[in-house]
């Protein structure tokens, strides 16, 4: 590829309106434009790295035993209502309506369709087990599509659905797409921990999110990981166990006490001149438009992932200061935030006011809490006598760094990650509701038990940039890089610079090595920036100490430079490149 001629245009600054790396680099190097909200243009450089991403996962997915079909992007309503999702999924779900008015919607995951797809065609036991996968565009409708490709509103995902006849079958299976997702991340130049997760809106029990961990703004999720032990979960997931604490307060007796101001924990502790570990605390939450009061210690906070899951629902919100002060209003009481409490509380427009108790506040006693009224608070209180403990009792609770692993009891510790891959056992969560059976060897009719596999194509070639770049631009794995080599004449209107520079490039070309040849009558600063910036892994530039027989190499993930001869450079690379292979 001759650069005079490639569809490319780099800025001179970074985008405004970008936050992370990935973003900044991809749009000033030329890589993506933005079309709307959350969806990009691949323009060429970027549809070689989506490619190369695609082909890598294609060659490790065979090489696990899947087959690769391809499904449509819209789909119908009906199928999403076997499986009982139309009205499950949330806001993401982009629906529109046909000119028959046909209700369709974007998929943002393939559940529905592939099953259909397997009880039509898998019916005997005879023809398990089968993992079929797709790599295609998804559209989710997100809350906040931001960070570039790292979360858009379509994007590209690789997709595998297992199928089999048991849950040794699915096990089997799921650690053969675990094992396939380490090696395709490491072929993308990526580092991963597998964490386990909540399962989110794919459903199933057991699940497990490949992290590329970063300590930047761009990684979205908190995992908490333990050293000595292989424990990694996703906050959403992770428990932990408290180290010793006060738990029982000091009061021989229940009472009601002044507690004027006390609006924070902080407040309430210092007036009491208590720990916040004999604090209960009741929050108010909005799970689907329902009220929902978490009841927790006070020096703990909520993970709202793990409360959802508790009353089972698709959306949570902390409620709002107007909210609380109606549902107060409206239970006959006139407390704000701080003075909360469950008792007397029942329902809320119609719906009764669930409860749900984290484990940290069953075993307390003698303990401080709200009772709704403003200035006050109930001391010396004990469940059953003072105050009903709710039977929904939950692991709700955020865990901290420096609490304990709960294998092993050493000391958790936390950093973020980008999710780029999900592995889902979901056993016959779509099996049974949509009817998809086969017949086991007795003639008898048995649900499918199923997994499910997904991985970011265009999320995971942002996290690649994510991982490596510099303040100069991008530093792409070799086994990613739109091109793997670009060859510099320095001058073009030097004829020995340009013959030579030709020369490398045809070797190169030759050899299966995709080179650039940056012929654009540019002065040598621009080209080096222009390089630097897109990031190809190599660099070979042909200026003036051509003269003695030799070139400039660059090696961009080390910055290494060296002179050396045009054979030796050109050799480098296509050893580089036919080793990869
Ligand atoms: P997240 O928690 O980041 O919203 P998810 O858990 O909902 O993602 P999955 O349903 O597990 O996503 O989808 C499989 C993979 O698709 C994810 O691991 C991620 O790599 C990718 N992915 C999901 N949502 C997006 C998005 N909005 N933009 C780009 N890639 C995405
Ligand atoms: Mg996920």
């Amino acid at each position: 590829m001759k650069m005079s001629k490639m569809f490319v245009q780099t800025l001179r600054e970074f985008p405004s309106d970008a936050e992370v790396v990935s973003h900044k680099m991809l749009v000033r190097a030329g890589y993506i434009r933005k079309l709307t909200m959350g969806v990009y243009n691949y323009l060429p450089l970027m549809w070689r790295v989506i490619r190369k991403v695609e082909n890598i996962i294609r060659e490790e997915m065979d090489r696990a035993g899947a087959q690769e079909l391809l499904m449509p992007f819209v789909q119908p309503k009906e199928l999403w209502e076997e499986s009982g999702r139309w009205g499950a999924y949330g806001a993401e779900l982009m629906r529109l309506k046909d000119r028959h008015n046909r209700e369709m919607c974007l998929g943002p995951t393939h559940e529905e369709i592939i099953t259909s797809i397997a009880r039509d065609v898998l019916k005997s036991y005879k023809q398990l087990p089968v993992n079929l996968y797709q790599i295609q565009s998804k559209f989710r409708d997100e809350r906040r599509p931001r960070f570039g490709l790292l979360r858009g509103r379509e994007f590209i995902m690789k997709d595998a659905y297992s199928f089999g006849t048991s849950q040794e079958e699915l096990d089997k299976e799921y650690k053969n797409m675990w094992n396939a997702y380490t090696r395709i991340f490491k072929r993308c130049g990526l580092e991963t921990k597998a964490v386990q997760s909540d399962s989110g809106a794919i459903g199933g029990s057991v699940s497990h999110e490949f992290m590329v961990i970063t300590d930047t703004d761009a990684g979205e999720n908190d995992v908490f990981y333990c050293d000595d032990c292989n424990y990694a979960a996703n906050s959403n997931h992770a428990t932990s166990k408290l180290p010793f604490a006060k738990i029982s307060g000091d009061w021989t007796e229940a009472k009601i006490v002044d507690t004027p101001n006390t609006h924070s924990i902080e407040e309430l502790c210092e007036f009491l001149k208590i720990p916040a570990t004999v604090i209960v605390k009741s929050l108010v939450y909005i799970v689907d438009k329902n009220p929902v009061i978490a009841i927790i210690r006070a020096d703990k906070a909520v993970e709202e992932t793990k409360l959802m899951n508790a009353v089972g629902g698709t959306d949570i919100r902390i409620a709002t200061a107007e909210e609380i002060e109606d549902i107060m209003v409206k239970n006959g009481f006139d407390a704000e935030r701080g003075f909360i409490g469950p008792n007397g509380l029942t329902e809320y427009n119609g719906t009764p006011i669930q409860f749900v108790a984290d484990e940290t506040v069953k075993d307390m006693k003698n303990f401080v809490i709200g009772i709704n009224k403003k200035d006050m608070h109930l001391v010396g209180g004990n469940w059953g006598k003072d105050v009903e403990l709710p039977q929904n009792i939950a692991d709700i609770r955020l865990a901290e760094a420096g609490e304990l692993c709960p294998n092993c009891g050493k000391p958790l510790k936390v950093t973020r990650g980008i999710e780029v891959g999900n592995i889902f056992q979901l056993g016959t969560k779509y099996s049974k509701p949509m009817n998809a059976v086969y017949l086991d060897a007795n003639g008898k009719t048995q649900p499918y038990i199923m997994g499910c596999y997904g991985i970011g194509v265009t999320r995971t070639a942002a996290a690649a940039v994510e991982a490596h770049y510099d303040e100069h631009g991008i530093k792409w794995p070799l086994s990613i890089a739109p091109y793997h080599v670009v060859v510099i004449p320095v001058s073009t209107k030097d004829e020995l610079q340009m013959k030579v520079a030709n020369d490398i490039y045809n070797t190169l070309v030759k050899h299966g090595v995709e080179a650039v040849l940056d012929d654009r009558d540019e002065r040598a600063g621009v080209k080096f920036k222009d390089a630097d910036l897109i990031g190809f892994p190599y660099r070979i530039t042909v200026g003036k100490t051509i003269t003695e027989g030799l070139v400039e190499f660059k090696v961009r993930e080390t910055e290494e430079l060296s002179n050396i001869k045009p054979e030796e450079a050109a050799e480098i690379v296509v050893t580089a490149v036919t080793n990869m292979k």
